[in-house]
């Protein structure tokens, strides 16, 4: 369960360090939410990533109200 948005996420992956992400016309994931987290003092990104499936219709944005 996506800790930002609350739907199940199909996998999560971390990094250290920034990247860019475009998920426009991405035929496997719809969205991507984005959690910091800390490992021991080390500044991380975790990025759970949702498939066209897992998200449905809803809109980002929508749901749990934490994406602006
Ligand atoms: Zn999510």
């Amino acid at each position: 369960m996506c800790p930002v948005c609350g739907t199940d996420f199909e996998t999560v992956s971390v990094h250290d360090e920034g990247l860019m992400v475009n998920m426009r016309d991405n035929d496997r994931y719809q969205r991507v939410c984005l959690e910091p987290v800390s490992d021991d003092g080390t500044a991380l990104i975790r990025f759970f990533h949702h498939t066209h499936e897992q998200t449905g219709t809803d809109q980002p944005g929508t749901a749990g109200g934490r994406i602006p």
